[in-house]
């Protein structure tokens, strides 16, 4: 099923697994780009000679350290912190930190190079990273976050800054831990440097919609591929796996829309309801009381918790994956198709395995991958660099505008971009090749940095 690579494209592949040994998932990050790249090479020689491709595969900087903390009980605990500064030829380091007990170098790399091409697509100022900690939250009392957070960022504010590198939320990371790292920067600095932090709080230098924005963006996407395909969100039966910060807004924007969606899930099971489900008493659950998915199905009795279950065995028109990477297996996107799924619009970063990612393509469903389709909310982050650059703040009307159009403008830049290479319809192939265009000028232009 793997698509082949070109010789020399095979050669910078082979160069990355044994610099990188044991890191699965960002060697298939870089295979999934690589095998869109043969034709912009044959276009575009100067880039071999740049040496583009191998530049670009190695971190500019990567820093690993530790974080001692003491929980509640007085003991002292140790985690490992990261934050891989990839590539700045577009802009300041910019990218979210996720707070998992499965991080490792490996995920953050992964994440990392993906945040390159996906920061390149908004069209804003941005370079990519990625960073985060094996800390798991779960469990944790709000003293035991903020402690760790404070001391996490004891060693990571020196290697930030409003024009260095910019952190923002992901997996683990809402508002609050934000908040606290925002307030031990401030603290060391001696600065209110709003830009220096993403997702922030609207009291204290936040934006209007970048909560809702990858969930909303992941929908203004979707409805666009459905749009170029005569058809619209508005009717559909969808899937939303999780039931975070993403996939609750992916939810909103659908109902919005005139969607339905039947089921979400968390790492414990899933949860179904014919009539589609409850959001008001999804975010209650989840945003308010922070507990698991199975506690919808006591509240309303027509819904159907499945532990362990499958969400991607629902028929569905539609399936949003906004969980986390590789959710969605070859074997999940053949019951899809099967099933009558017609699109699928990652919300999350990578959460479909390359075999998955090739069977769509094959069957030639509409297929958005994260790159494109999470967009929202990194472009929404730029919109809070940009009103704390100018130390304003926008309506929610006027940012979610602004939103649509950057998604609007996403949209098209893949879809002809896959069209001018060859391959109509293949937005992998759209956004690899636009997403690395724009970086390679850049570096091209910069010189050999
Ligand atoms: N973690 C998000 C992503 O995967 C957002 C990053 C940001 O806003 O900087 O794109």
């Amino acid at each position: 099923m793997k698509k082949r690579l070109d010789e020399k494209l095979e050669l910078v592949f082979q160069d990355v697994i044994s610099r990188n040994p044991g890191e699965g998932e960002f060697h298939q990050a870089v295979r999934e780009v690589l095998e869109s790249l043969g034709p912009v090479l044959v276009k575009y020689p100067e880039f071999r000679q740049h040496k583009i491709l191998e530049r670009i595969c190695e971190p500019e900087r990567q820093i690993i350290f530790r974080v001692p903390w003491q929980d509640d009980q007085g003991e002292v605990r140790i985690n490992r912190g990261f934050r891989v500064q990839f590539n700045s030829a577009l802009g300041p380091y910019k990218g979210g930190l996720r707070f998992h007990p499965s991080v490792y170098l490996g995920t953050i790399k992964f994440l990392g190079f993906e945040q390159i091409f996906k920061n390149a697509l908004t069209g804003m100022p941005i370079g990519g990273a990625k960073g985060g900690s094996d800390f798991d939250p779960k469990h944790k009392s709000e003293n035991e976050i903020m402690r760790f957070c404070q001391s996490f960022m004891t060693e990571m504010h020196r290697h930030l800054g409003e024009y260095t590198d910019v952190p923002a939320g992901d997996i683990g990371v809402g508002t609050r831990e934000i908040g606290f790292m925002f307030g031990q920067y401030k603290r060391l600095t001696n600065r209110y440097e709003s830009g220096v932090l993403t997702g922030k709080g609207l009291d204290w230098g936040g934006a209007r919609v970048r909560r809702e924005a990858t969930g909303y963006g992941a929908v203004f996407f979707l409805n666009e591929m459905l749009k170029s395909r005569g058809t619209s969100v508005e009717g559909k039966t969808c899937l939303v796996s999780g039931s975070g910060n993403v996939a609750i807004y992916t939810m909103e924007k659908l109902q919005q829309l005139g969607g339905k969606t039947v089921a979400c899930s968390d790492s414990n099971g899933v949860i179904f309801d014919r009539k589609g489900l409850d959001l008001n008493l999804i975010k209650q659950i989840k945003e308010v009381e922070r507990v698991r998915i199975s506690e919808y199905a006591v509240r309303q009795k027509r819904a159907k918790y499945f532990p362990n279950g499958k969400i991607w065995e629902i028929p569905c028109d539609v399936a949003l994956p906004c969980a986390t990477q590789n959710e969605l297996t070859g074997k999940d996107a053949k019951t899809l198709v099967k099933n009558g799924c017609i699109a699928v619009a990652e919300g999350a970063n990578m959460p479909t395995t390359s075999e998955g990612v090739h069977y769509f393509l094959d069957a030639k469903i509409a297929f958005a991958p994260g790159k494109a389709a999470n967009a929202g909310g990194v472009a929404t982050s730029a919109l809070e660099m940009q009103q704390n650059a100018s130390r304003d703040a926008w309506d929610f009307a006027y940012t979610e505008t602004k939103l649509a159009d950057i998604m609007k403008q996403i949209h098209r830049r893949c879809h002809d971009t896959a069209e001018e290479f060859g391959t109509p319809g293949n937005y992998v192939n759209g956004a690899n090749i636009a997403g690395f265009l724009k970086v390679a000028k850049a570096m091209a232009a910069l010189g050999l940095v």
